[in-house]
């Protein structure tokens, strides 16, 4: 199998070794050192400021933006919220859910944000700005430094789902003046599904303190206590934590984040030249380089996925809704090569010669 979706996906051998081992128990000063030092490395890799702190959900990326929702804001905020897609949408969702006021900035898919967008939110009292750095959806990646402008020029607290771009696409926590970051295991981290992440500037911790608790399992005040002793309040994911820290641990010593931001945009920029050729036009004007979004034309994008799966062994990520037959994507996250990429072009190719791809 060759895995093009975007989450999960193909983890490293050194990873999958560890999912072959009996899982350890867990409160031991052991595996606290391995939590202290997934704290520092996703710290260090997120450039978060001093004093930061994260946390380590179980439970998928959601789990997190939800309990980001829960813990930093409360129903005296007032939200700014950017939906361009399904991802989007769910920050829209949980922010109903949880009633925090709140504006959304719809955007058509695969739209980018402008600063015309933010223009008219400047000085109307809001308190919070949530974004997806990456609308995996759709592949857009939005312009950071013009929100982190239009946030500190407003005094906004910045909340980022980076899901599926930390560790792809560049990302300052500290210069951008974001005060939270999340992600999950299974998108660029490379892992099994079973954890997400929080990391959260001082700012957003003052607030978590603040706030009143809302939920028991997803309660960050108690994940931070716990966390200060490198444990979690519950029985965590911990295969998934040992995986995490293999895989922080070998981008460390292949030269840390930079390098592997290179990797990542190196092995896309490789793709997009590589399909040039094929009668896919690109969905947005602002990739991310985790995904590569593309529309075809005369064939349904969906079958173009079951084709490849059924008949290459060969999976990329269908879309849902209204987007399922105009767009694929073909995702660059996890271990995945130059060489692959040739692997899925000659099958397009082929795809192509057969008359399955006009
Ligand atoms: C994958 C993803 C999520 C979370 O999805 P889960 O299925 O809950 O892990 C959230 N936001 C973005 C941008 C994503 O790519």
């Amino acid at each position: 199998m060759l895995n093009f979706t975007v989450g999960p996906v193909m983890s490293s051998e050194a990873v999958r070794a560890i999912g072959q081992e009996h899982v350890p128990y867990f409160r031991t000063p052991e595996f606290s050192e391995v939590m202290f030092e997934n704290e520092r490395l996703v710290r260090e890799f997120a450039h978060a400021p001093q004093d930061s702190r994260v946390c380590f959900m179980t439970g998928s990326g959601t789990a997190s933006m939800e309990a980001t929702v829960m813990n930093v804001l409360s129903p005296k905020d007032k939200a700014i919220v950017v939906n361009g897609g399904s991802f989007g949408h769910r920050f829209v969702e949980l922010l109903q859910l949880h009633q925090i006021p709140h504006h959304e900035i719809s955007l058509d898919y695969g739209q980018p944000l402008t600063e015309a967008h933010l223009a008219p939110l400047a000085n109307q009292g809001y308190t919070a700005f949530l974004v997806n750095m990456g609308e995996t959806s759709t592949g857009v990646l939005y312009d950071m430094p013009m929100i982190a402008r239009f946030c500190q020029a407003n005094g906004l607290l910045l909340i980022v789902d980076a899901i599926s771009t930390f560790l792809a696409d560049p990302f300052d926590m500290e210069a951008l003046g974001a005060d939270v970051m999340i992600t999950g295991s299974q998108k660029a981290l490379a892992c099994p599904p079973g954890i997400s992440l929080i990391v959260l500037s001082p700012r957003a911790l003052e607030r978590v303190n603040q706030n009143h608790s809302v939920s028991m399992y997803l309660d960050l005040k108690s994940a931070l206590k716990n966390g200060e002793r490198g444990q979690t309040p519950f029985t965590p994911a911990v295969g998934t934590l040992l995986q995490i820290n293999q895989r922080l641990r070998d981008i460390k010593a292949a030269g840390g984040v930079e390098s592997e931001l290179k990797r990542m945009k190196m092995l896309s920029q490789d793709f997009r030249q590589k399909v040039a050729p094929l009668p896919f036009k690109m969905f947005t004007t602002s990739p991310q380089n985790g995904v590569t979004a593309l529309s075809p034309q005369g064939i349904s994008a969906y079958d173009i996925f079951t084709t490849l799966k059924d008949e290459y062994q060969i999976w990329i990520c269908p879309n849902g809704g209204d987007l399922r037959d105009r767009v694929f994507r073909v995702g660059h996250l996890g271990a995945l090569t130059t060489d692959d990429n040739t692997t899925l072009i000659n099958a397009m190719l082929d795809m192509q010669k057969r008359g399955l791809i006009k």
